[in-house]
């Protein structure tokens, strides 16, 4: 009878609860015992698990967060901090390990995978959507909710008061969120790290886009190399004199909440699909979605290729934000 050890690890992300409940269910489905180690590979080391049955995952489909707890481990980084966890997962009679995380989570699992020669499968869960080989990572969609319908109420405020905001959002080194959630938005403006920032153009675009209008919203993404929405706002404001310009840093709002009917239908094909691949003896994959497809491709590449959103719609959205006057 195999044992599964699963953690989820790095930033938490809406959809990682259905991801485990799924684990879990198709663990137990086939005979298999479940094990999970909570606090990421803190867990690991601190031999702290939990051997689900199935009641334990009741009623966490719904649920944003992890119930395993997440955490980003320095110890783990160590030759000795990896000893002490292969220790415990010999200890245990682990057979195979599964991870829920980004793409430092999966560098990770491909070491432990080296130095004790255990099969491990990724699955991609992190708000950014920053990891090669899928269209989607578990928590994006719902994160990019997040960000719209904050992004709807302060366009309100905005409009009524005939203000340009410039709205911060997560994506230190990735502009998926910022990017798609201005088009979702309906944002004049984006700042992403992909592309470098002009300020006297950001300024002169907004001079130019403000005619007859009542507001303009700029998305700034945190890792943008002109700074945050601060401080670009800070940087404009000297060519918009009589403009009124206000910044909001949405923060850590976009990581929680229930995940949507996206993230819950996603997380749980691909948890299912993890510990098919486990039976199938299949090791070091990370599982992607490619349209309505799952997919598989090796974990090293997974973490050696960084993707970026697709640039052509920046271009799109500079046609949507001007008209011949
Ligand atoms: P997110 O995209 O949400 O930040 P992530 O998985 O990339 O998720 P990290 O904090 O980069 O988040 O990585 C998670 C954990 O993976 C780290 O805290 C660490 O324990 C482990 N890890 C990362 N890089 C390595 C490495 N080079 N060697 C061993 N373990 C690592």
């Amino acid at each position: 009878m195999k044992k599964i050890a699963l953690i989820t690890s790095g930033g938490d992300a809406p959809g990682m609860n259905a991801c485990v409940r799924a684990i879990v269910k198709t663990a137990l489905h086939y005979g298999l015992t479940p094990i999970g180690f909570y606090d990421g590979y803190d867990g690991l080391m601190n031999n702290n698990t939990i051997y689900f049955k199935y009641a334990d995952v009741d009623n966490i489909i719904h649920r944003g967060g992890t119930v395993l707890g997440t955490a980003r481990s320095e110890e783990f980084k160590t030759k000795e901090g990896r000893q002490q966890a292969i220790k415990n997962l010999k200890s245990h009679g682990v057979d195979a390990f599964i991870c829920i995380g980004g793409d430092g989570t999966f560098t990770g699992a491909n070491i432990l995978s080296a130095e004790m020669d255990i099969p491990v499968i990724g699955i991609p869960g992190t708000i950014d959507n920053d990891i090669y080989g899928t269209d989607h990572t578990i928590g994006y969609d719902t994160a990019l909710n997040t960000v719209i319908e904050a992004v709807d109420k302060i366009r309100d405020t905005a409009g009524s008061h005939h203000r340009i905001f410039f709205v911060e959002v997560m994506g230190r080194a990735a502009g998926f969120i910022a990017l798609n959630s201005a088009i979702a938005s309906g944002a004049e403006n984006v700042l992403i790290p992909e592309e470098l920032t002009d300020i006297e153009k950001l300024a002169s675009d907004l001079k130019e886009q403000n005619k007859g209008k009542r507001s303009s919203m700029v998305i700034v993404a945190e890792g943008d190399d002109g700074g945050g929405a601060k401080e670009i706002m800070e940087k404009v404001a000297p060519y918009l004199e009589g403009y009124t310009l206000r910044h909001s840093v949405l923060g850590h709002i976009q990581r929680g909440g229930n995940p949507s009917a996206f993230d819950r239908m996603l997380a749980t094909r691909m948890g299912s699909y993890a510990v098919d691949l486990i039976l199938k003896d299949e090791s070091n994959i990370m599982i992607g979605s490619k349209g309505d497809d799952l997919v598989t491709l090796p974990l090293e590449k997974a973490i050696r290729i960084h993707p970026s959103p697709d640039l052509s719609k920046l271009e799109m959205l500079k046609k949507l934000r001007t008209q011949e006057l």
